[in-house]
């Protein structure tokens, strides 16, 4: 069937304003960071003896690299994996970060990126994918979990939350605020997700106190194992999550950086919530990781990266339907 014109239109201006924000990448000044310290920051580095770190992997979202990186390759595809992790601590259990993707993003994923988006972007989900199954799968029971860390309120993020009834979840305030009252459908925020959510911890990181390279950061426990960092920019209260396992310390930056390369070259997504946040945070995250070489960054999205990680301390779970 022809498809009406006005739908041609609007794709035609999308892609042309996807275009000119992918071609546009005005050089941002280095910012000056005024503490490039490790103040706060216990040397040398002692980990958690029994504290484990499992990785699942919910789904990918697959699509160009110039829909992704400013300046990026229109012949390039790429797959995002959309990462949870949980961290198996040894005196206070169960944590998750992030949650990955919803069953309902293979079945329904206009309800998450538009129609607009299902032709720019693909949701690969595979079945029995969820990070809920793939617990129990693993020997985890989700009813165990009473923490759950959200790095940000963005669908990939959010999808696997409904599995965890008995967790407190933690976000920035400046997210919460934000997905409550500013968030519009195109900002990617799946409120149908967070319905029923009643037990929310919000963490004003206005109020915390920095930690190294960061401006401001939350001790969840009070013993430094794991730790909050506030990374906004891609959106108003990304947050990152900084883990003591007994080999090295990990640090989840959610979306703050997609892949390596965000973090490690500073290559600039097409978009962000806060350029100049985004910007500074990824400078932030650079200084730590050259001041403390045995750090493990995990980007948000990158497969290669997580892969990579070769730590015992570090479990990597197979997704469903690998290897076929
Ligand atoms: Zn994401």
């Amino acid at each position: 069937m022809k498809r009406p014109l006005f739908v041609s239109a609007s794709t035609a201006a999308f892609v042309t304003a996807l275009a000119f924000l992918s071609a546009c990448h005005d050089p941002l000044p280095v910012p000056r960071i005024d503490k490039p310290t490790l103040d706060g920051w216990a040397q040398p580095y002692q980990g958690v003896q029994g504290l484990k770190v499992h990785a699942f992997r919910t789904g990918a979202v697959r699509g160009v690299e110039a829909a992704a990186f400013a300046g990026g390759s229109w012949t390039t595809r790429m797959a995002m994996g959309a990462w949870a992790f949980v961290i198996e601590h040894p005196t206070h259990g169960l944590i998750v970060f992030d949650t990955g993707l919803s069953d309902r993003a293979r079945t329904e994923p206009e309800h998450f990126v538009g129609w607009l988006g299902t032709k720019l972007a693909v949701l690969d989900v595979p079945e029995h994918a969820a990070l809920g199954e793939q617990m129990k799968a693993a020997g985890l029971d989700p009813g165990d979990v009473h923490l759950v860390v959200l790095s940000h309120l963005h669908f990939d993020h959010t999808g696997g939350i409904a599995a965890f009834p008995n967790a407190k979840v933690a976000v920035a305030a400046a997210e919460k605020n934000w997905a409550e009252t500013g968030a519009r459908r195109i900002d990617f925020v799946d409120t149908d997700s967070l319905v029923g959510m009643a037990r929310w911890q919000t963490i004003d990181y206005a109020a915390e106190k920095p930690l190294a390279t960061f401006v401001a950061s939350h001790d969840f426990f009070g013993d430094g194992s794991v730790i909050g960092l506030d990374l906004a920019g891609h959106t108003p209260g990304n947050q990152g999550l900084l883990v003591r396992t007994p080999e090295a310390p990990i640090l989840f930056t959610g979306d703050a950086a997609w892949t390596e390369k965000s973090w490690r070259w500073t290559a600039r997504p097409i978009s962000a919530y806060s350029m100049p946040l985004w910007w500074e945070n990824i400078w932030r995250i650079n200084k730590f990781a050259m001041l403390e070489p045995r750090l493990v960054v995990v980007p948000g999205h990158d497969d290669l990266a997580v892969a990579s990680i070769g730590i015992a301390s570090f479990i990597h779970h197979q997704p469903p339907g690998a290897g076929r």
